[in-house]
């Protein structure tokens, strides 16, 4: 097991906003965390990359406690890409994806970095950005830049807080199809919050549901994405169909949790 997150709790002030989570995440495995609003995805992924501290609980990886281990070493291990909002970064596309490099970089950047850097560049499509200011982007381009930093970390754990949730439904299959292949091809782990149930239900291997801060149901996506969970969880009229193994859901209004 890669990562491992026990009994994990976490409050601001005097808020709970994680009650006491345990889940885990195996190698080459893409781990979907889904939930309404306010549920507690985005906090969560904070705390596997030690942005914010739980008050209890353990989060390992390869069986070692991340809080005991430096920020440069979890940096070579998980990449982070945190959920969309009105960046303003006053750096080239290239720069920013070049930071990605930073726990890997020596005094200067080697030609080494910089090849990483255009390979991930081009895996986004991006290149045509790379000298463009990350401000003068569009939303969906700057999701890609952040994207692209993280591969260029060659961590092997990717935390991607809605990593399509700017882009449009082809940019959105492309990415993930990116991320399936990375999985697939190099062995790498990904934990991402995701609203889309259907590119949830399309590209995890397992998925959590959180509720109000609480693990509502985990496991194969058929298992997690029923009519029942979808409707608690909410508050939403929802038919799921299972076509030969593919799942499909479609929302048909709000209903009584
Ligand atoms: P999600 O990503 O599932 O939408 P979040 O993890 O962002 O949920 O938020 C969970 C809860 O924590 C929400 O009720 C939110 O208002 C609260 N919260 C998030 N960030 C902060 C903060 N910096 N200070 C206080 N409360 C916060
Ligand atoms: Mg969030």
């Amino acid at each position: 097991m890669k990562l491992k997150i026990k009994n994990v709790v976490f409050s601001y002030a005097s808020t709970p906003i994680l009650k006491n989570i345990c889940m885990e995440l195996a190698p080459s495995e893409v781990l979907g965390i889904v939930g309404p609003n306010g549920s507690g995805k985005s906090t969560l992924i904070r705390c596997i990359d030690t942005i914010i501290k739980p008050q209890k609980g353990s989060i390992l990886l390869d069986e070692r406690e991340i809080k005991k281990m430096s920020r440069i070493e979890i940096a070579r291990r998980m990449g982070y890409v945190p959920q969309a909002s009105s960046y303003v970064f006053p750096a080239t596309v290239f720069d920013t994806v070049l930071m990605g490099r930073r726990p890997h970089l020596g005094w200067r950047s080697s030609e080494h970095d910089i090849e990483k850097v255009l390979g991930a560049l081009k895996l986004l499509g991006i290149e045509d950005f790379a000298l463009m200011n990350f401000d003068e982007i569009s939303g969906g381009e700057q999701q890609k830049v952040f994207i692209a930093r993280a591969l260029a970390q060659e961590a092997d754990i990717l935390l991607l807080d809605e990593p399509t949730s700017n882009l449009d439904i082809r940019h959105q299959l492309e990415v993930m199809e990116i991320i399936k292949n990375l999985v697939t091809e190099k062995g790498i782990s990904v934990i991402m919050a995701i609203h889309d149930l259907n590119l949830a239900a399309k590209y995890a291997d397992r998925i959590v549901m959180l509720n109000g801060g609480s693990i509502r149901s985990a496991g194969d996506p058929p298992l997690v994405l029923t009519t029942e969970n979808i409707k608690s969880v909410y508050g939403v009229k929802a038919v799921v169909k299972n076509e030969s193994g593919k799942l499909y859901i479609i929302p048909v209004g709000v209903s009584a949790r």
